[in-house]
């Protein structure tokens, strides 16, 4: 895949709006610079991949508008290597974003189409996660936890109980909580093993957590 001047130019825009907009960690801003977002969009929606909005990608999801992952990414608060665990891989980009950032990615998606395509591109792009899944997220991934920080980004009725349980103590949880039309972006700290604070933040429109403890 190419990345052209103009692809470069526009992406370079996108990043410096950003502060204008509330995102002030730096080190946010300049993975947005560097990502190549166009890579993760049908190639018809190339030219918009640099506007600031969601865009529709395979089966019926959504990639998420570039302020949203980066308001979320700055939510979770990261230092290089961290242990993340990300519920929705999509088409990767967020995971990207993050393994950019120098974190360890843990990545889980419920749609077989979706991961193989994220699998992809991410291959291509040299910026792997540490595993991906393709499974339902809101158990969790077991097998990797406890998690530094663990980010869902689909619309959640509640906080699934496995990710509080495999957040490590200290540890922050960023996820979208409502119900399908809209969603308050909450910040979970993780206090000690039954203590959580919650804080919440502004409304969003994710599309929604499936599977066991989803919307069905
Ligand atoms: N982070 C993505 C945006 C994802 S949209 C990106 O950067 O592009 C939300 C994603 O969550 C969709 O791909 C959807 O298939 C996935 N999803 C929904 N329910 C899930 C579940 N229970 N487990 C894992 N993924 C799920």
């Amino acid at each position: 895949m190419i990345d052209t001047f103009k692809h470069k130019g526009a992406r370079e825009r996108l990043a410096n709006s950003l502060p204008k907009k509330g995102i002030t960690d730096e080190n946010v801003i300049q993975a947005i610079r560097t990502i190549p977002r166009h890579w993760f969009v049908e190639s018809a929606l190339n030219d918009s991949a640099y506007e600031d909005r969601a865009l529709p990608i395979a089966e019926n999801q959504t990639i998420s508008q570039p302020y949203t992952v980066a308001f979320q990414t700055q939510l979770l608060d990261l230092k290089p290597g961290m242990k993340i665990l990300e519920i929705g891989t999509g088409s990767g980009y967020q995971c990207a974003i993050l393994c950019q950032m120098g974190m360890k990615v843990y990545t889980v998606e419920l749609n077989r189409k979706l991961f193989e395509k994220a699998r992809s591109v991410l291959a291509e792009l040299d910026c792997s996660p540490a595993a991906m899944l393709c499974g339902d997220g809101s158990l969790g991934w077991e097998k990797y936890q406890p998690y530094d920080r663990i980010l869902v980004t689909a619309a959640c009725p509640d906080i699934p109980e496995a990710l509080r349980r495999q957040l490590g103590n200290g540890g922050k949880l960023v996820l979208p909580l409502g119900n399908l039309d809209i969603q308050e972006m909450c910040i979970v700290t993780k206090k000690s093993a039954h203590e959580f604070d919650i804080q919440r933040l502004d409304t969003f429109k994710f599309v929604p957590l499936k599977g066991k403890h989803g919307f069905s």
